[in-house]
């Protein structure tokens, strides 16, 4: 066989991201640099990931000495960093039970495994199916593209895993009348992250659980993004005072360590017995380590409040620019550090025209742009950022 070879310059990565040339050799708390030197102001940590900045000297030290002592073992024997991050993880939430994983996506299609495997424990194999919701996203794999149903998502992968049920509007009727005898669980993110920094009230969210409760059904709550701080809570749904039976985290869990968590009430997670679920990697020393030192510093009494002070102040400088730009800016959204812009003219061109001015942020669904910067960013940094946002937003005037 005759292997066909790329063109001279062509990347030997598949063609799935649509990446620009930008590429970073170091980075310290909210900055990047590139190999020229370059540096760019970070309002974006990864997707929501580095939420203690990069290089946090911290979580260097813990990784590089968890590194000397001991990456791996497997889920054979018992894991102490594992043990202790789910200790902190249900003494600070409203979990009971923890399963570590590396990715939002298998955080969430653990929470669908067991919402299942629930009902089937006790005697109902089914009542399987989920209510989510339209213009969700909860990751690649077969069973969260079904779950999120985005057309674009599913194209091209057929057959397409049955068991979900979409809602299209976030009413609280259009759920009712979903809910069947079939039905196990309702997955939704508190505050959709890639839909567009879409924060659901707390009346709405109330009536979800509501609902659970009339129907004997679970509450998911998808988290991976709006989880560990980046709100203003610890989790986006402690602000609404409810409490749901599993939560999906990812994200900022490592801080740029690949690790995961579903957590689950004890009631729930019972039917998990050995044999039922498992990961390689899920829990790993070094993750385990890295995500625990993370959560340690983001759970210190006074820091969640910085962030719902610093959301408040970044949100009010958002608004600024919105009454100054109004032919670009429609709307600003979202909570904490969790925030969004609703644009008017191309969401990338905004983006482009931003790189420019060395910051950094992300697209969004529906012609947003998101900006979550490290949970760790200072006053000054936030009115740096909306210096380059401003100057930006001039130059697309200038168009
Ligand atoms: C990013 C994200 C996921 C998927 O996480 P991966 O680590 O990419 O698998 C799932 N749910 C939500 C809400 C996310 O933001």
């Amino acid at each position: 066989m005759t292997k066909i070879k790329n063109r001279p310059n062509e990347t030997s990565l598949m063609g799935n991201y649509s990446r620009t040339d930008l590429a970073f050799v170091r980075g310290k708390g909210v900055w990047l640099f590139d190999k020229k030197g370059k540096m760019f102001l970070d309002l974006a940590s990864g997707i929501a990931v580095n939420s203690l900045g990069h290089s946090h000297p911290k979580l260097v030290k813990v990784l590089a000495n968890q590194g000397s002592k001991l990456w791996h073992t497997s889920n054979l024997y018992t894991v102490p960093n594992q043990e202790e991050l789910a200790k902190l993880l249900t003494e600070s939430t409203f979990a009971e039970k923890v399963f570590f994983t590396n990715s939002g996506a298998e955080s969430v299609e653990c929470a669908i495994k067991i919402a299942r495997r629930f009902f089937f424990s006790k005697g109902q194999p089914n009542r399987n199916r989920i209510i989510s919701f339209q213009g969700s996203f909860h990751g690649r794999t077969m069973g969260t593209i079904a779950a999120a149903g985005s057309r674009k998502s599913l194209e091209g992968f057929g057959p397409k895993l049955p068991g979900f049920d979409l809602i299209k509007k976030l009413s609280l009727d259009s759920v009712e009348k979903k809910i069947s005898e079939r039905t196990c669980a309702i997955l939704v993110e508190p505050i959709m992250g890639e839909g567009g920094i879409v924060t659901l009230s707390c009346s709405f969210l109330k009536g979800l659980k509501d609902l659970c409760e009339k129907y004997k059904l679970l509450l998911i709550f998808d988290e991976v993004q709006s989880g560990i701080g980046r709100s203003g809570h610890f989790l986006a749904h402690e602000k609404c005072e409810i409490t749901p039976d599993l939560v999906a985290l990812a994200k900022g869990l490592g801080n740029g360590f690949p690790i995961g968590a579903c957590l689950a009430t004890k009631k729930v997670a019972d039917c998990m017995v050995p044999g039922t679920h498992g990961s390689t990697y899920g829990g790993n020393p070094l993750g385990c380590a890295v995500a625990l030192e993370t959560i340690k510093h983001i759970l210190k009494p006074k820091f969640l409040s910085t962030i719902r002070g610093k959301g408040d102040f970044f949100k009010h400088k958002l608004n600024v620019l919105k009454d100054i730009f109004p032919e670009q800016i429609l709307e600003v959204r979202g909570r904490g550090l969790m925030l969004g812009l609703k644009c008017i003219s191309k969401n990338t061109h905004l983006i482009d025209m931003c790189r420019k001015e060395k910051l950094l942020l992300v697209p969004g669904a529906s012609n947003t742009l998101r900006i979550l910067p490290p949970l760790t960013i200072t006053y000054k940094e936030i009115e740096e950022g909306t210096t380059r946002l401003k100057k930006a937003l001039l130059q697309m005037r200038q168009l």
